[in-house]
């Protein structure tokens, strides 16, 4: 069977139906092609399933790339007020979290049904379970051949996300097709990925795997203030995800649990107001209880507060928020929320993110190395660049 339209997206995630609502809002003709039963899984398990759709605080600033200026157009041209507005036009209920993360108040399917009835009312065929065996350039345009019949149009918008969670579809493909066109990939990577520890950390740290506190991780001159979580594999939480994506294999990070207190001025008063309790208990009414006797055992701490020299206190302090650590990996694909690196920008015009040497071929959302911190970034990132893409194609 032969299709034809002006304009063919491969995706049907995030990146892609937002390129295909603009497109077709200009009156162009659309077809989404996706290989998945089903378009938007990635939203559907988002945000724990409520979707963290965007960050009311999202600026260029929140986004990692070889050319930091690269995502400034798009994102000044589709904000978070802009998805807002769809969101309200849809009836559809969210609350703010913390740290300007939106959400769904009820469901991530929510925000796929939206962007279903708006490809809908603008009259963009989408065609599921569908796979793509090439993809040719002709003389007006590309073709795309397919399972269901090849497909033909003057613009191709190529949305088919990053390397992460393979279980659900993820593959590369935008990566092979970029080569295959001649365009620069940068070397990808996991990122917003729990980061593992070497058997014989682990094996110290095993006790308090499910134990959650307040931290600020560091890696170099970068910080992150959220939650650290430790985990049977390592060390987990929005904080140490946050950091990932700046962390490289050999480098350490350092680890302060709960940033707010001064832990040695702490220690220091609890010695002068009550010499009779332990190091452990002082340190307990900060910390949880199970962190604090870690600390202590393995300071090798002991006895009463009185007992104990300024300096063993200040040991244990700098324990507890000075602690450098050399992760041995990341959890790797299998569970990083995104994928680093990817189609080089400078293949891409910033304002539609059509490749500079072909034109009419558009890369927009994951697959281009442009990726958010944990927040509501990302999808930001693939609403802004697939609202670009729909605006030129
Ligand atoms: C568990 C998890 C939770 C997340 N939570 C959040 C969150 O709350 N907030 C946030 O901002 N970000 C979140 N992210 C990141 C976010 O999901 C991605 O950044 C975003 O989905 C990228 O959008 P995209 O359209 O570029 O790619 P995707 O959403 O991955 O869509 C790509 C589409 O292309 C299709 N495809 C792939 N290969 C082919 C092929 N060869 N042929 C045809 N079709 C193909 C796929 O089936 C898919 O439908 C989360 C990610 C994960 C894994």
């Amino acid at each position: 069977m032969q299709h034809k339209s002006d304009v063919i997206v491969i995706g049907a995630g995030a990146a892609g139906m937002m390129a295909a609502i603009r497109a077709g809002k200009r009156g162009r003709s659309v077809v989404v092609i996706d290989h998945a039963k089903a378009p938007g899984e990635k939203i559907r398990i988002s945000g724990g399933g409520r979707c963290n759709f965007t960050n009311i605080h999202a600026e260029p600033k929140n986004f990692l790339s070889a050319n930091p200026h690269f995502c400034k157009s798009a994102l000044a041209r589709f904000t978070p007020a802009d998805f807002i507005a769809m969101v309200d036009r849809h009836g559809i209920a969210w609350h703010e979290k913390a740290l300007g993360q939106l959400f769904c108040d009820d469901s991530a399917k929510d925000i796929i049904r939206m962007l279903l009835d708006e490809m809908r009312a603008v009259g963009a065929g989408l065609h599921l379970g569908t796979e793509i065996s090439g993809v040719d350039r002709r003389e007006a345009g590309f073709r795309v051949s397919t399972g269901e019949g090849v497909f033909e149009a003057s613009s191709l918008i190529v949305a088919t996300g990053g390397k992460s969670i393979p279980k659900m579809g993820a593959t590369g493909f935008a990566y092979r097709l970029a080569e295959q066109f001649g365009l620069a990939v940068l070397e990808t990577r996991p990122g917003l990925v729990p980061l593992t520890l070497d058997p014989g950390l682990l094996e110290t740290v095993a006790p308090l795997a499910g134990i959650s506190a307040p931290a600020e991780i560091r890696h170099g001159k970068t910080a992150f203030r959220e939650a650290l979580l430790f985990t049977h594999r390592g060390l987990s939480g929005p904080a140490i995800l946050q950091i990932s994506s700046y962390w490289r294999e050999g480098d350490e990070i350092v680890v302060a649990v709960e940033p707010d207190v001064e832990i040695s001025a702490h220690l220091k008063t609890a010695k002068q107001l009550n010499g009779r309790q332990s190091a452990q208990t002082a340190l307990g009414d900060i910390l949880p209880k199970r962190l604090a006797q870690f600390l202590v055992e393995r300071e090798r701490i002991a006895g009463n507060m009185a007992d104990l020299p300024d300096k063993a206190l200040q040991r244990l302090a700098a324990s507890a928020q000075n602690w450098i650590v050399k992760p041995s990996g990341s959890e790797g694909y299998r569970t990083a929320e995104v994928t680093l690196g990817g189609i080089d920008t400078a293949a891409l015009d910033s304002r539609s993110m059509e490749t500079k040497t072909v034109p009419g071929l558009y890369f927009v959302g994951e697959c281009v190395d442009v990726t958010g911190w944990l927040g509501g970034y990302n999808f930001q990132w693939a609403w802004a660049s697939g609202f670009a893409a729909g605006e030129y194609a």
